[in-house]
């Protein structure tokens, strides 16, 4: 229980059963990392570190996001199913930690599409400005390199986004500045901070060339973006390193990136990924760690989707890969759009990928030649460097009469097991607590 968990308690985090803060969104980076190991959270409170006592015995619901009274139920640990169905959007994960790729590799899929450096910082304990005033850039190089490697290993390809570290939130770790910014979330972080202490960012990119050298197809990803400038600055290091065979990418979250889009894709790019935390924060002017205002926030609201739908459209055009990495890849109600509007791949957290896919392939089935999917999707493959017609595993459905019939059934056999929607937070773990007639901690149960 805390007021808030950040990104650098990520260690103290993996020996928690179940987590519960006073503050913060569901797209908070406490959110974020607690569904990645799979811990029961209950985030935005606002009155829990006062409600509950120290050393009160609690129990977390993360699904639906109560807290009830002493232990009403033993855990139940949730496993990542294997993903079955086929789909013509790729399907890619989300992975922050090497402690629990394993978990995320059971799902079967072989491409992440967001991999987080923070994370492999944040369980070093040091903040690479540490490095950098100790003259110890390469033991940073070296810690990203393990890192990432200890990812990648699960993996065919890796987006590896360059580091994206706001100053209130890694404030704990060793040599982190001390400086107190006004609006971290509009302050000195992601590419602007990369480019403004080079070696850090070179160190990343040597790690990522490193583990290419082993096999594995890397993305460099680049958060924040707001000029093309940014870009051409981010391919000068990639060449001076040598990093050539490196596919280049763009995280669109700000909106100044959705109005550049067509100017970044003719700088030379290979694929975008909508960040929707971060685009709904600054399109919406709501803080997305703020849960006074998180009511409000809304990945769906038109102003977001718009945009989305805008740069899928400037990107297939230009012949640039489109995918999403913020946690709205992961809530059905975006799944269908994206899918809809043709987006080339979708990121997801590894307890719903199973799920998401079921779901993509149904809503493909369901477009059935119409929309602008049109099930005659042209698709743009980064990591091949291909542009084909209907290459990823569309389903071999030999006549329209089989793929009628087969329609069918699945529709009756989703009826059939329907599957909760995506919970608040989900954990690995989950409480039955239906019948155990348990009051909640008044007050407590927000959501
Ligand atoms: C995003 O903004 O959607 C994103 C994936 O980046 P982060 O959550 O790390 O800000
Ligand atoms: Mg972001």
């Amino acid at each position: 229980m805390t007021k808030m968990t950040n990104p650098d308690m990520v260690v103290t985090m993996q020996r928690c059963s179940a987590i519960v803060t006073d503050e913060g969104g569901l797209t908070a980076h406490a959110s974020i990392v607690s569904r990645e190991m799979g811990i029961p959270a209950v985030v935005g409170t606002q009155f829990a570190t006062e409600k509950l006592k120290e050393g009160e015995i609690i129990t977390v619901n993360g699904y639906n996001g109560k807290i009830y009274k002493g232990k009403i139920s033993e855990s139940v640990k949730k496993e990542v199913h294997p993903v079955k169905a086929e789909t013509k959007t790729k399907l890619k994960l989300i992975v922050d930690l090497p402690s629990f790729a394993e978990r995320a590799s059971r799902t079967g899929l072989k491409d992440v599409g967001l991999l987080r450096v923070e994370g492999i910082i944040a369980e070093s304990g040091k903040h690479p400005y540490y490095f950098l005033q100790n003259n110890l850039v390469k033991d940073y190089e070296e810690i990203i390199f393990k890192g990432i490697n200890g990812i990648a290993k699960y993996f065919d390809s890796v987006w590896v986004r360059t580091s994206d570290i706001r100053s209130d939130e890694f404030r704990e770790l060793d040599g982190s500045p001390k400086d107190i910014e006004a609006n971290p979330m509009l302050g000195m972080h992601g590419i602007r901070y990369s480019l403004n202490h080079p070696e850090i960012l070179k160190a990343e990119l040597r790690a990522m060339k490193r583990v290419s050298q082993h096999g594995k197809k890397i993305g460099v990803l680049s958060p924040q973006i707001i000029s093309v400038d940014e870009v051409r600055k981010l391919k000068e290091f990639v060449k001076e390193i040598g990093f050539n065979n490196a596919k280049i990418g763009v995280m669109v979250e700000t909106p100044a990136s959705v109005q550049i889009i067509k100017e970044l894709c003719e700088e030379g790019i290979d694929f975008v990924s909508f960040g929707t935390n971060d685009l709904t924060q600054y399109t919406l002017a709501i803080d997305r760690g703020n849960e006074q205002v998180q009511n409000i926030y809304d990945e769906m609201h038109p102003a977001v989707l718009h945009q989305i739908e805008f740069v899928i459209n400037v990107c297939r055009e230009k012949g640039v890969e489109t995918s999403i990495c913020g946690q709205a890849g992961s809530k059905k109600e975006m799944v269908k759009f994206l899918v809809e509007k043709g987006i080339t791949s979708i990121s997801v957290n590894a307890d719903v990928a199973s799920e998401i896919a079921e779901y993509v392939s149904e809503i493909e089935g369901s477009l059935n030649g119409e929309g602008e999917f049109s099930g005659k999707k042209e698709v743009i493959d980064s990591e091949n460097n291909e542009i084909g017609d209907d290459e990823h595993k569309s389903k071999d459905l030999k006549n329209e009469e089989e793929a009628v019939k087969e329609k069918e059934n699945s529709k009756v056999e989703k009826e059939k097991n329907k599957v909760e929607e995506t919970p608040i937070i989900r954990g690995a773990e989950y409480f039955d607590n239906q019948e155990s007639g348990a009051e909640s901690v008044e007050g407590l149960d927000i959501f």
